[in-house]
């Protein structure tokens, strides 16, 4: 039995039996990691029950066993309290804490998609209205970065040429990036056309990383079509379907025609 001291990002929680919880946490230094909290469904037990809940950052203490793992000590850092009170900032939380869910593997640390997620929360409780949408195109596409899924961009795809500036930019979600106006003559690709600033917004993201959270302005007419990109390159590329996504889309009275 070792002991395990981290930050960690609280992902979800759930009842075990009547007293305890089990709460899945992303760790800055070992990934993702499941424990059991120990009477954290008792009232008596405020201090715990009030930091296992979804986002709360914390410092704790696990005891990693051969099976379940024991949550020996937590203490609060931040409860981003925001983030549950507001349901539509609460939907955004939820669904990005669930691709973190989905994607991290137990004790396999990737402190970049950790800073990703932590600073994304600070940014969203203090985000203003209409700002929502902006750090959920930042979010993903860094999300596919530090899962080394991020699109190729500066090269085509096929024959490995540097991409030329162009008018139009034409980009294959299943190759998973640029293709040439030469290559793209010579298969049956099933292309998006995309104009050189969304490409450029897109390259400027990338070089930007989590500064662009703050700092990256989106026209809105751009993140329509933006997100839908992001959406059919993340459904393609990454293997898991997420419950929160219809839930944010029901929160954002999306329109499924
Ligand atoms: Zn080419």
């Amino acid at each position: 039995m070792s002991l395990i001291k981290t930050e960690s990002i609280v992902l979800k929680q759930f009842d075990l039996g009547e007293t305890d919880k089990i709460i899945t946490f992303f760790t800055k230094e070992h990934g993702k990691i499941r424990a059991v909290a120990k009477k954290a469904r008792s009232s008596k037990n405020n201090k715990i029950s009030a930091s296992v809940l979804p986002f709360c950052y914390n410092h704790i203490t696990v005891y990693k066993t051969k099976s379940l793992d024991r949550l020996n000590n937590i203490e609060s850092i931040y409860r981003f309290e925001n983030l549950r009170n507001n349901l539509e900032k609460m939907a955004y939380s939820s669904y990005f804490a669930e691709m973190v869910e989905k994607a991290g593997m137990e004790y396999h640390p990737n402190p970049d998609l950790f800073s990703l997620l932590l600073n994304t929360f600070y940014k969203i409780e203090r985000s203003k209205q209409g700002e929502l949408e902006k750090i959920n195109i930042v979010f993903r596409l860094l999300f596919l970065l530090y899962l080394g899924l991020k699109p190729t961009i500066n090269y085509c795809y096929e024959c490995g040429k540097k991409y030329k500036t162009l008018d139009i930019q034409y980009f294959d979600v299943k190759e998973g990036g640029l293709i040439c106006s030469k290559c793209v003559q010579t298969k049956n690709y099933k292309i998006d056309k995309l104009l050189q600033n969304e490409m450029d917004l897109i390259k400027r993201i990338y070089r930007m990383r989590l500064k662009a959270l703050d700092e990256i302005e989106i026209k809105s007419e751009l993140i329509k079509k933006l997100d839908k990109l992001i959406d059919d390159f993340s459904v393609y590329h990454l293997d898991f379907e997420l419950k929160s996504k219809e839930f944010l889309q029901i929160i954002l009275g999306f329109d499924k025609n």
